[in-house]
């Protein structure tokens, strides 16, 4: 994933830092998570807006240390593999825990955060992420 937006992308984007919408692919049903014109597996053209479930089951995790340039502040932080009713899959960072607490099987539900700050523009992006349920 790579952040390098400008104010006009930001905007155009919007829905996709605030929101938790994704899209998926009419064709082969891939979920991309970050806006884009064709599916990043099969390059249709054919993608459909769809929100993501608020929860999941978290099937595998990772802690990642050194990360690219542009997330190196964030570092080091969980990536984990979260799954939906339906048998889709996303990779997703995963917050407010950490990787002792985690277990595969877990419950993980959607919450909001701050992805990544943008230097040049002062533009913080938020979009979302996953964390163990909070009851
Ligand atoms: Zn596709």
């Amino acid at each position: 994933m790579r952040f390098n937006f400008r104010p006009q992308s930001h905007w155009r984007f919007k829905r996709f830092r605030y929101r938790t919408e994704v899209l998926r692919c009419a064709s082969c049903g891939t979920v991309n998570v970050t806006p884009r014109p064709v599916c990043r597996r099969c390059r249709s053209r054919n993608l459909l807006r769809e929100e993501l479930p608020e929860r999941g089951r978290l099937v595998a995790f990772t802690v990642v240390k050194s990360p690219t340039e542009e997330h190196k502040e964030l570092a080091p932080y969980i990536v984990g593999l979260v799954e939906f009713e339906d048998g889709t899959r996303v990779v997703t960072q995963i917050t407010d825990s950490d990787p002792e607490e985690l277990r595969t099987g877990m419950t993980v539900e959607r919450v909001v955060r701050k992805i990544t700050h943008d230097g040049d523009s002062g533009i913080i992006v938020y979009g979302f992420k996953f964390r163990p349920l909070v009851s």
